[in-house]
C-alpha cells in the first residue's frame, strides 16, 4: 500500500492464467504423458511466458505507461499457476472516462471470420463457467445467486456504476457460440473482459480490468494477497480427552511444490519499498549470536536505520532537507557496515515506509507522526524540542509543534487506514482514537468516513443499494458490531 500512496490508485488489474496446452509444453512431453505430468514443464514455460508478457506491459507499455505495479503469483486447486498484476500508469496513459474502456478493454465474443483465432481463444479461455439455477453446484455459486455476477447485463456502452466499477460494453448482437462439452449457449454476457492484443499473442486466459475508478481498492489488494489455500482437517484420536484435533492445513499441488523447489519468485513490485526502523530510545532490537559476549554487543551498540539517519544528519548538512521516509530517495542503506551513503542513482525508483501504527501504541505513534513532519532531526531528543522548548514526551512535542491541534491528525490517520485496513478494523481505529486520542469533532470524523466504516454492512447485507432501505438492520448491525467494543 505504500506503492498506492505515493503513486495513487492502480488503473489496471490483470490475471494471467497458464495453459497447459501451450505449444511450448505440448511438444516437450514424452510419449504419452499429459502436461499433468511434467509440473517442471509448466512451471518453467509459464515463468518465462509472464517474464514476456510483464516486459510487453512494463517496457513496451503496451497498455500504456507503467510506473508502478505489484504481481502475485497463486496456484489454483487444480494446480496451474496464475498471476494477479496491479498496473498503476503515468497520469497522461491513464484512462478518464468510461468510453475510452473500449480501447483497452473488450467483453464480446469476437468475429468468428475476421477474427477466427481470437474467437478461438476467447470461446475456450474466456468466459465465465456455466452456473444460475440450472448449474448451482458451480464454484461461483453462493446462496443461489453467481458471486460473479454473471451472466452480466447487455449494454450499449460502456459506463460506471455507482460504487465505480466498471460496466464493459456488451451488445446484444445476436452473437452466439455452443460448447461441444454440454452444449450450453453463451453469449455477450459471459464473457470475462479481455485486451485484443494480450489475448492474440499469448493464447492464454488474460482477464484485464479497469480499476482506476473503483471506490475501494483495498478489495483488489486483499483479491491478491489473500493468501494460500487452506483446508480446516479434524483428526480423531482414541484415547485422548479431546475428541478431535483440528488443524490449520495447507494444500500444495505438485506445481506449486515445485515452483518452490525452483526457487521462482512468488511476488514483485516496483518501486522497491523500503521499510524503515521505527523504535523508541534505546528500544530496537539487536540480534547475536547465542555464544557472543552481550558486553562486547551492548558497548558497540549497533546503529538501526534510524539512529543511523540521526548520525548522517549530524554530519551532512544536505541530508537535512529530507523528512525519514523521502531520506531514502537520496541515501542508500548498507546492512553489512549499518551505515547510510549517498545514493549514486535510483533514486526514484526506491519509496521510505515506516511501518503504521496504531493510536495506543502511545509514544510510539507520535514518535511516527514527528518523523512524518520534521527534516534533518540528530538525535531523538531534537525531536523534542521545538522553538527552545524541551518537551517531556514525543505526545507534547506534537502538541507543541501543533501537529494536534485539530483533527486533521486523526483524519490522516483514518484516511492511511482507508487504503488497507477492512472496515470492521476501521472501526477498531476508529474506536481507538475516540477513546484515546480526544478528537475536538468525534461527529465531523464520523461524517467523513462513515462510508468507508460501514462498507461491509452495505456489501454484505444486500448487494443491492437500492433494497438495502428494505432490510430490518438491527439484528444485522448488533451482530457485525461486535467488533467495535467500546
Ligand atoms: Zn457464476
Amino acid at each position: 500500500m505504500a506503492i498506492v500512496r505515493c503513486f495513487g490508485k492502480p488503473s489496471l488489474f490483470i490475471t494471467f492464467t497458464c495453459n497447459p496446452k501451450w505449444d511450448e509444453i505440448m511438444r516437450e512431453l514424452f510419449p504419452h504423458q499429459t502436461p499433468n505430468d511434467r509440473p517442471d514443464l509448466v512451471c518453467r514455460v509459464f515463468r518465462q511466458k509472464l517474464k514476456c508478457l510483464k516486459k510487453d506491459l512494463l517496457y513496451y507499455h503496451v497498455l500504456g505507461k507503467v510506473i508502478a505495479y505489484i504481481d502475485v503469483i497463486e496456484f489454483q486447486k487444480r494446480g496451474l499457476p496464475h498471476c494477479h498484476m496491479c498496473l498503476i500508469l503515468d497520469k497522461s496513459h491513464r484512462l478518464p472516462t468510461a468510453d475510452t474502456y473500449d480501447d483497452v478493454v473488450c467483453s464480446e465474443i469476437p468475429n468468428k471470420i475476421t477474427e477466427p483465432k481470437l474467437f478461438q481463444i476467447i470461446s475456450n479461455f474466456n468466459t465465465h463457467g456455466q452456473c444460475g439455477i440450472t448449474f448451482p453446484n458451480s464454484p461461483c455459486m453462493i446462496d443461489g445467486k453467481c458471486s460473479k455476477k454473471y451472466p452480466k447485463s447487455f449494454v450499449d456502452t460502456s459506463s460506471i456504476d455507482k460504487y465505480g466499477y466498471p460496466l464493459y460494453r456488451r451488445r446484444n448482437d445476436g452473437v452466439t457460440f455452443q460448447k461441444k462439452l454440454n452444449g450450453f449457449i453463451f453469449n455477450n454476457r459471459w464473457i470475462i473482459p479481455y485486451n485484443k492484443h494480450l489475448s492474440k499473442k499469448y493464447n492464454a486466459h488474460i482477464n484485464v480490468e479497469i480499476c482506476s475508478s473503483v471506490q475501494s481498492i483495498k478489495y483488489l489488494y486483499k483479491y491478491c494477497y489473500k493468501g494460500h489455500d487452506r483446508t480446516t482437517a479434524s483428526v480423531s484420536i482414541n484415547n485422548v480427552d479431546e475428541t478431535s484435533q483440528f488443524i490449520d492445513a495447507r494444500y500444495i499441488s505438485a506445481i506449486e511444490s515445485l515452483w518452490r523447489t525452483l526457487d521462482f519468485e512468488m511476488q514483485d513490485h516496483s518501486p522497491a519499498v523500503y521499510r524503515l526502523d521505527l523504535h523508541l530510545p534505546n528500544q530496537h532490537i539487536i540480534l547475536f549470536q547465542s555464544n557472543t559476549d552481550i558486553n562486547n554487543i551492548l558497548t558497540k551498540n549497533p546503529g538501526t536505520k534510524l539512529t543511523e539517519w540521526f548520525k548522517i544528519n549530524q554530519l551532512d548538512t544536505d541530508a537535512r532537507h529530507y523528512i525519514y521516509a523521502d531520506f531514502v530517495r537520496y541515501y542508500v542503506w548498507k546492512p553489512l557496515s549499518k551505515q547510510w551513503l549517498k545514493r549514486k542513482r535510483g533514486g526514484n525508483k526506491v519509496i521510505g515506509r515506516i511501518r503504521t501504527v496504531s493510536p495506543k501504541e502511545g509514544e510510539v505513534f507520535y514518535l511516527r507522526l514527528l518523523l512524518n513532519y520534521v527534516t534533518g532531526p540528530t538525535c531523538f531528543e531534537d525531536l523534542h524540542s521545538f522553538n527552545g522548548i524541551i518537551s517531556n514526551t514525543f505526545k507534547d512535542a506534537c502538541i507543541r509543534r501543533g501537529l494536534l491541534s485539530d483533527d486533521a491528525e486523526w483524519n490522516h490517520c483514518l484516511e492511511e487506514g482507508l487504503s488497507f485496513k477492512m472496515p470492521y478494523q476501521l472501526r477498531q481505529l476508529f474506536s481507538v482514537i475516540l477513546l484515546h486520542c480526544e478528537p475536538r469533532d468525534p461527529l465531523g470524523l464520523w461524517n467523513s468516513f462513515k462510508f468507508y466504516l460501514c462498507e461491509d454492512f452495505s456489501k454484505k447485507i444486500s448487494p443491492e443499494p437500492d433494497n438495502q432501505s428494505r432490510i430490518t438492520l438491527s439484528p444485522k448491525i448488533s451482530r457485525y458490531a461486535t467488533s467495535i467494543k467500546f
